[in-house]
């Protein structure tokens, strides 16, 4: 496919259109229409009995075989001469679509404002930019790096000049400074004439990271995340293409910024999961694809964090991405001193379930103080557990050395991966002791409790339930950042991110809820969410104490957390994973059938399953094929569900044997049964 330089001749686009087939469409560009269509416009056109928007992805003079030109049906608008894809673009979600499994029309469609998708619908932006500034939350003056910031920053803006740069790993503890460099490289990257991204996970694009970012360059940004709407993408994404907007403050879909002078991208927090897209036709992983967007367009890409994703880490010790390390908190601050509490030993305080003695005291204390708290207490849905009160094992499946999960109806306790299962246990399997407790405390058990043991504390909560909206979100945080609050209890969108200077004490209600999780990153998980925790507290002058209570003490990822240890970390962590052939040393997808009728969908995966072990056998890399299982929400919005896990050796291997399944699903699979495939998984559920 050529995008029709040097030719004129060129009489047939090859569209995406917006349909769940893999394959472009070819139209035939009438007379009428000759010179006017490039590759990146949308067109409209005719498709099944209707009209519909579709991308020019590329122009040809071949007709495609097996076709009769009469039979061919022609484009009938050109929406407008500006594409909206550059080539560049076109590249990537072509990239996209094959890597992710997806229809590649509606890859497209995903990548732009829904309005632009709609065959009807405003051509034009109707908003305007609002005049007033943002409120100012930071200082607009430049601080001056210190030392090790300033090394790491004349470091990055060498390795960009790379002729296609590596990605660099900039791995800073909690509160080094890292966004301080970023505002720096942003503000470089303006002064040469270029534009920047800065991905952030939806959790930590708060007001304040805006504000700041707004304030420091002293001009006008385009802000891009879930919440915003329709009108409000389109106009941003307008005023990207039009280069009034040079800077993107975004998740994951601003990698997606219609930039054509693209100078850096950024991706803050990179571990964080919530770059997966995990809804909508296109799964994708929006770090990956801004990796890949960066190397298409040979500009220097950053990826920061304080607990850099294994994936990263590992990518980086064998030399693929560049790696910095920051290991000082920049305003002078020390981290804070860790306390693990052994909930096996420990007496809960009188009128509680949930907290120690230590952590109620040390709660009174900070109260005294005039100080905040923050509690974290990770508790997700289908996270339930049966732990031993003594020994503090939970019972793990022998095949896949993942916490088994506990199921009501019929009673039973399940591997989430294989499906193995057993009855229940009366006694613990390590030491015998029947004092098993299926753990489920959730954030509101905890609320009333500390209403009743501090009655005249000021108390808020964070969770799934109070904050589904932003604006509500953005109102509890203001309100602790201002000091309003005492004490904010909370899930994960306590723990992340946020800079409140007067909270000294992070208390963890529960360690285990996390490393119980099915799932293999269940370490990983609880050593990044704890050190998010941790780095919460004492973040300004006043010294910070974390408590962490938990039954396994002596887990190497609480004990790592508990000495700030990353590489003692990882070390241990790739170590099992590279035994048990866990990414980073092979890679996962999760395919995910569906159906109304149960025997169908399970009768699908047999057969898929069997499909692939035949493949396996076949191959010059290994595959594994794990289950069908079928996963914790085993029936959702009344279909029926199965999962496949699939691992194999290595990138290429996964996608020769996707393609192979794709080729399978759409011959074999019956109309009843749906498919998903879902490529480097995260979530195992
Ligand atoms: P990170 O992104 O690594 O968590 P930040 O950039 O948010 O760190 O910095 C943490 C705090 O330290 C912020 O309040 C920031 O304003 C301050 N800070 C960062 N760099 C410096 C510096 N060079 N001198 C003084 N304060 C700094
Ligand atoms: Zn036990
Ligand atoms: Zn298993």
């Amino acid at each position: 496919m050529d995008f029709g330089q040097g030719f004129n001749m060129t009489s047939y686009a090859q569209v995406a259109v917006p349909t769940p087939l893999h394959h472009l469409f070819t139209y035939k560009i009438p007379d009428s229409l000759k010179d006017k269509v490039t590759a990146g416009q949308r067109l409209v056109v005719p498709f099944r009995k209707k009209q519909v928007i579709g991308f020019c992805l590329g122009l040809t003079d071949q007709m495609p075989t097996g076709f009769d030109e009469k039979n061919l049906k022609a484009v009938l608008e050109v929406r407008e001469a500006q594409p909206v894809f550059s080539e560049k673009m076109i590249a990537l979600l072509t990239w996209m679509a094959d890597y992710y499994c997806a229809p590649i029309g509606l890859a497209c469609h995903g990548a732009l404002p829904s309005r632009l998708s709609r065959l009807q619908g405003p051509a034009r932006a109707k908003l305007k930019l609002p005049e007033e500034e943002h409120p100012a939350f930071y200082e607009t003056e430049s601080i001056q790096l210190h030392a090790k910031q300033q090394t790491a920053l004349d470091k990055i803006l060498e390795f960009s000049k790379e002729k296609n740069p590596k990605p660099v790993l900039l791995h800073g503890i909690t509160g080094s400074g890292k966004t301080e460099i970023y505002l720096q490289l942003i503000r470089e990257v303006l002064n040469r004439g270029q534009q920047a991204i800065l991905l952030a996970p939806e959790i930590a694009l708060t007001p304040q990271l805006i504000g700041r970012v707004q304030s420091r360059l002293k001009e006008k940004i385009a802000i891009y995340h879930s919440g915003l709407s329709e009108a409000w993408r389109h106009l941003y994404w307008e005023k990207m293409r039009a280069g009034e907007l040079n800077v993107v403050v975004g998740t994951r879909s601003a990698l997606f910024a219609p930039f054509s002078r693209l100078g850096l991208i950024i991706v803050d927090e990179e571990q964080d999961s919530s770059y997966k897209q995990e809804e909508g036709a296109l799964h994708y992983h929006a770090r990956d694809a801004a990796i890949v967007r960066a190397g298409l367009e040979g500009t220097a890409i950053l990826l920061g964090s304080a607990t850099p994703s294994l994936e990263s880490f590992h990518n980086a010790k064998k030399g693929k991405y560049h790696y910095l390390y920051l290991d000082e908190r920049a305003a002078g601050a020390k981290l804070p001193a860790v306390e693990l509490i052994d909930l096996r030993k420990t007496k809960f305080t009188e009128g509680s379930k949930t907290l120690s003695e230590n952590l109620k005291n040390a709660l009174a204390e900070t109260l005294y103080r005039g100080e905040q708290s923050l509690l974290f207490l990770n508790r997700r849905g289908f996270a339930n557990f049966l732990l031993c009160q003594d020994c503090g094992e939970a019972l793990q499946c022998p095949h896949c050395a993942i916490s088994l999960t506990y199921h009501k109806y019929p009673p039973a306790l399940v591997c989430h991966y294989c499906e193995f299962r057993r009855v229940v246990a009366e006694k613990c399997g390590a030491c015998g002791s029947p004092a098993l407790k299926l753990l489920g405390q959730g954030t509101q058990t905890l609320e009333e409790e500390l209403r009743e043991l501090f009655p005249e504390a000021k108390i808020i909560r964070l969770d799934r339930d109070t904050a589904a909206r932003r604006e509500v979100r953005h109102q509890t945080l203001q309100a602790m950042k201002k000091g309003e609050a005492d004490i904010l209890l909370g899930t994960q969108i306590v723990a992340k991110g946020h800079d409140f200077p007067n909270v000294t004490l992070v208390g963890v209600i529960l360690a285990d809820i996390s490393l119980n999780l099915p799932d293999f990153r269940a370490a990983e998980k609880t050593f990044q969410i704890l050190t998010q925790a941790a780095g919460r507290s004492g973040r300004a002058e006043k010294p910070g104490r974390v408590i962490i209570q938990t039954f396994h003490p002596d887990h190497f990822s609480l004990i790592c957390s508990q000495t700030h240890n990353f590489e003692r970390f990882s070390q241990t962590e790739l170590k099992a994973r590279e035994s048990l052939r866990y990414p980073p040393f092979s890679r996962l997808a999760q395919i995910r059938l569906q159906s109304v009728r149960p025997e169908r969908v399970e009768q699908a995966a047999r057969n898929i399953k069997k499909f692939l072990d035949r493949f396996g056998l076949k191959g010059r890399h290994w595959i594994e094929v794990l289950g069908p299982a079928k996963p914790p929400l085993a029936k959702l919005r009344g279909k029926h569900r199965q999962q496949i896990l699939l691992k194999a050796e290595n990138a290429p291997a996964l996608k020769s044997c996707l393609k192979q399944l794709n080729q399978f699903a759409q011959r074999q699979l019956p109309p009843a049964v749906q498919i998903q495939i879902d490529v480097d998984c995260l979530n195992m559920m």
